[in-house]
């Protein structure tokens, strides 16, 4: 065995000045100086060469020093002086020491050693209940989800009892990074676990239900994870902040943002912590609540989280994709530290305004800084090249990603190129490239390509994209609206009936369009209707006299985007009730002059919107922002910020 050796002399000299009182941390003067107790101290001070080479000349170490050895060979992230380690630990014949177990299979994980921590599991006969927990963690950690549920059902086979801590390392194990199952498979098994929960009586433990809520979270089950959060007798501020977040990353912001306010204000006065600030800063920035927003980036201040990254980078992100782009300029550009998702909210930022010579620079600056690109950096620029007309620049960067940096395309940066090029109106080359992928398009890719054929009026193009979609994706109703507009475009009336005969055959769900807008810092939203609501009269009356002055600006109602209704009069007020106009007449008449109206949509914003707004911004000479799915319009003086090109 290779130990560390010092001369004798030395040694000597070295037990003398390490256990000198003015040598040791306080804790430990005074303390014996038996070898046992010199080999834990080595252990704190960090010296572990010297330490295993005391343990060879120590003929009963107890259980201490060998927790303390092991502790260290976690920390120096020595592989061989654990194997050394738990050599000494068989051969002084505490090998079935339920507590060194649990410990050495804790250091293996850490070490990446998972063979080496199964075998230290294999061979404890009697295994508690900390050995089996230890093991589950290790699994989770080394990102084995799939096994850990197996081993919990070998463990209820052993007879071995379960804790409150078993059942958070399972839930964990079934969204752990690695595990390859499919989501059914996987929400299955989040059930299962869930029933055990219930019926070994553990629905009281806040730690284990915060997980349940969490697990669901990621399984995108907001109702599951509503349905055990209010169950909960006892909430803390981490069970809170499992919800908001929940909420915040299910596309349901505005519920997230109404719990966070339910949390501090209305009932509870929690104190959030850094992981809800930024899953409620999130959510603002979903709803373009700017102004709750500057509210929440004040307490951030006042709290001192300004120095937590991840609440920063949400913070930038908050003002850049709100349309305060400059602000969130500032915000970046005062961090102390970046990583690189605050380099890529930066890029995406100037993206979504549609300024992709910015995002270039950005980007070229972070390679400058040193930070290496992730795959989300170059959907980011690629997006923001899309967005930003920039084709040759973004074929460049496409095919900079593999050969330069290491990063292999995947369906999300083959759909920005085929977005990309199809915007550019060379659909026949987005074609090719689909036809030469190495991986299966995906509905993601088509979807891109279908868009494309949109902006284009390429009818032969877009049913061939719609073919495959339709059979990839036979539930989601916005690929069929995509084709029947179309249709509708080239004025080919029966297709358009045949995809509406389709969407009824097949029973598809359409999906609503919703926008919220902030007045006065409370969210409100509305919901586009078939028919209009006398809920909406007041609005819709103001709605009423503004197109009648813009028809004499020269608007023109584009009923072609409406598909399901012949008249032209009823067209006509399916368009009134778009819930974008609902918004923007809200906000019309709930804020003052030179304030500019912040819009979000869950859609894309349609084209009859997009002109009402337009001459809406010129005949009230206010400034209109509106954010879709795909990017943000600025609407000033008539025209917007896209160029009609979105
Ligand atoms: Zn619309
Ligand atoms: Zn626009």
């Amino acid at each position: 065995m290779l130990v560390y050796h010092l001369p004798k002399t030395l040694t000597r000299h070295c037990i003398r000045f390490f256990t000198h009182p003015s040598r040791l941390p306080s804790q430990f003067h005074h303390i014996p100086t038996g070898t046992n107790h010199l080999i834990q101290s080595l252990c704190q001070q960090g010296n572990l060469k010297q330490a295993l080479y005391l343990l060879t000349e120590e003929p009963y170490p107890n259980l201490q020093t060998f927790e303390l050895l092991i502790h260290s060979c976690s920390i120096k992230n020595s592989s061989f002086d654990a194997r050394t380690v738990h050599n000494h630990v068989i051969h002084k014949g505490f090998d079935q020491n339920p507590f060194l177990a649990t410990k050495l299979i804790g250091m293996y994980f850490e070490l990446g050693l998972v063979d080496s921590a199964c075998q230290v599991f294999d061979r404890i006969c009697k295994r508690n209940v900390f050995v089996w927990n230890a093991f589950f963690k290790g699994l989770v950690k080394v990102g084995y989800g799939d096994e850990v549920l197996c081993m919990y059902r070998r463990m209820n086979l052993d007879g071995g009892g379960s804790d409150s801590f078993t059942y958070t390392y399972v839930l964990k194990g079934c969204v752990a990074e690695e595990s390859e199952e499919s989501f059914v498979e996987g929400l299955g098994k989040v059930k299962e676990i869930h029933c055990h929960i219930l019926r070994h009586g553990y629905w009281g433990n806040v730690h284990v239900m915060t997980t349940l809520v969490d697990v669901y979270a990621k399984f995108g089950c907001v109702v599951f994870a509503g349905f055990v959060f209010y169950g909960m007798q006892v909430k803390n501020v981490v069970s809170w902040s499992a919800m908001i977040a929940c909420c915040a990353k299910n596309g349901r912001p505005f519920e997230a943002v109404e719990l966070f306010r339910e949390m501090i204000v209305e009932i509870h006065g929690l104190v959030p912590n850094s992981v809800t600030m930024v899953s409620v800063i999130q959510a603002c920035t979903a709803l373009c609540a700017v102004e709750i927003g500057r509210l929440l980036h004040g307490y951030v201040l006042r709290k001192g989280l300004n120095s937590i990254l991840p609440v920063v980078n949400a913070l930038l992100s908050m003002y850049a994709r709100c349309g305060d782009l400059h602000i969130g300029r500032r915000v970046f550009d005062q961090m102390e530290r970046r990583d690189v998702v605050s380099w890529n909210s930066m890029i995406s930022s100037y993206g979504i305004n549609g300024l992709g010579k910015k995002a270039i620079e950005v980007f070229e600056e972070m390679l400058f800084s040193g930070i290496h690109p992730n795959p989300v950096s170059f959907v980011s620029v690629l997006g923001a090249c899309s967005h930003g007309g920039l084709l040759q620049e973004g074929k460049i960067l496409f095919e900079s990603m593999e050969r330069d940096h290491g990063v292999y395309p995947t369906v999300k940066h083959y759909a920005c190129l085929v977005d990309l090029l199809g915007r550019a109106n060379r659909l026949d080359e987005a074609a090719k490239v689909i036809e030469n992928m190495q991986i299966e398009p995906g509905p993601t890719v088509w979807g891109s390509l279908l868009g494309s054929c949109r902006i284009h009026c390429n009818v032969k193009l877009a049913e061939s994209a719609s073919r495959r979609l339709f059979q990839l994706e036979p539930e989601n109703f916005g690929n069929y609206s995509l084709m029947a507009e179309i249709y509708a475009q080239a004025e080919m009336w029966d297709e358009v009936k045949r995809i509406k005969n389709l969407i009824e055959a097949r029973g598809i769900q359409k999906l609503a369009g919703c926008s919220w807008i902030e007045v006065k810092r409370r969210i409100y939203s509305f919901i586009s209707a078939d028919e209009l609501s006398p809920k909406n009269e007041v609005v819709l009356a103001l709605l009423v006299k503004l197109l009648t002055e813009i028809k004499k600006m020269g608007y023109v109602p584009h009923t072609k985007v409406v598909l399901f209704d012949t008249s032209e009069k009823g067209r006509e007020s399916i368009l009134l009730a778009h819930s974008e106009k609902l918004a923007l007449a809200f906000g019309l008449m709930n804020t003052n002059r030179g304030e500019t109206i912040r819009i979000t949509k869950n859609l894309r914003l349609c084209e009859d919107c997009h002109s009402v707004t337009k001459f809406i911004s010129k005949f009230l000479d206010r400034e209109i922002l509106v954010r879709d799915v795909n990017r943000i319009h600025l609407f000033k003086d008539g025209v917007c910020s896209c160029g009609d090109y979105w």
